[in-house]
């Protein structure tokens, strides 16, 4: 049995280490030392060169090193019977969530206006609404946005969420699906998506759902760029009726050059780096699943390709 990694941003040396600790006995390679195709039957990568999946025959599974699969199943060669298994990293969800409370806070708290006055030694206290007026809409109620929600909720703002099935949770007012998106949209002052790149998220937020949000409201995406449509983004914030936005993703990433989302004021960007998760702790769920393979029992904590995460 060999584990094949291509490594993102943590190096291949740490996942072999915090590997290694638990399987001393697995052999590992790193892309693209590949070696004998057919003895790789473990990989974790979250892209490689189109074809490349293909070509081993006994892969069991791809442990995906990134939250979003996306890139993966928009690989039209990824072979349709090689499970995904999904990236679970407990640094990637509380790097995430303090990434969301920071846009969130920052924007309610107008810490922006703060640094304007700072030069020009204006002491002045400028009013923002009790948290618990603020109607904060968490969209994706998965392992990101329900801990995004719930830290929320802790620092009292009125925090709904909406997934895609209904979900309980305490302090938490869920809305599901579609026929509950408009009365969720009209209650949430601040928007924060955490939802994946998917059809079914494909620009979600647009002129008319955008048009439902409250007076001023104010828009922080981190799931996927596909969420937005630009151009009605920009239009909405031109009128006013959008205060701005928060963005991390983006429909092309790196964001080019000539977009408009760089220089308008009213957007903040963040290059794709609102979470990161290392290695250490994202092999749990890796090490599990290459266990369940030595024991011949099902894999736990794979995606639904026909959802799409
Ligand atoms: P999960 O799979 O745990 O959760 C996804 C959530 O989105 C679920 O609550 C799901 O609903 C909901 N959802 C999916 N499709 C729809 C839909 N069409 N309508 C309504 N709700 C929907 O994922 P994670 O929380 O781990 O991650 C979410 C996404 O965040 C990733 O897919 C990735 O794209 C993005 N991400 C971005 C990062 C960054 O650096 N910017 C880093 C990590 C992740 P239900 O619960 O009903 O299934």
């Amino acid at each position: 049995m060999v584990l094949l990694i291509k490594a993102s941003r943590d190096p291949a040396e740490n996942w072999i280490e915090a590997i290694a600790a638990d399987l001393p006995d697995l052999e590992m390679r790193v892309w693209p030392d590949v070696g004998i195709r057919d003895e790789v039957e473990f990989m974790i990568a979250n892209q490689l060169p189109p074809g490349e999946f293909a070509s081993f025959p006994n892969l069991k599974f791809v442990a995906s090193t990134s939250a979003g699969v996306d890139r993966l199943l928009n690989d039209p060669d990824f072979p349709a019977h090689i499970p995904i298994v999904r990236s679970i990293n407990t640094q990637r969800t509380a790097t995430m969530c303090a990434w969301v409370c920071y846009q969130v806070i920052g924007h309610h708290r107008r810490f922006a206006n703060y640094r304007e006055n700072q030069p020009k030694k204006i002491w002045e206290f400028m009013h923002y609404p009790p948290p618990d007026e603020l109607g904060i809409g968490v969209m994706g109620l998965g392992t990101l946005g329900g801990m995004a929600a719930r830290t929320l909720r802790g620092f009292m703002y009125d925090v709904a969420g909406w997934s895609r099935s209904f979900k309980t949770i305490d302090g938490i007012k869920c809305f599901a699906g579609s026929d509950q998106l408009e009365a969720f949209l009209k209650r949430s002052n601040i928007i924060v998506s955490i939802l994946p790149g998917t059809e079914g998220t494909n620009n979600l937020l647009n002129r008319e759902t955008l048009d439902l949000l409250p007076e001023g409201a104010y828009i922080v995406n981190c799931g996927r760029g596909n969420l937005i449509h630009d151009d009605d983004l920009i239009d909405a914030m031109d009128s006013g009726h959008i205060a701005g936005a928060a963005l991390d993703v983006f429909k092309t990433e790196p964001l080019p050059e000539d977009h408009p989302f760089w220089s308008h004021p009213k957007i903040t960007i963040t290059p794709h780096y609102s979470s990161n998760g290392s290695a250490k702790h994202g092999v749990g769920v890796i090490i599990k699943n290459i266990r369940r393979a030595r024991a011949g029992v099902p894999f736990e904590d794979v995606i639904d390709k026909e959802l799409g995460y």
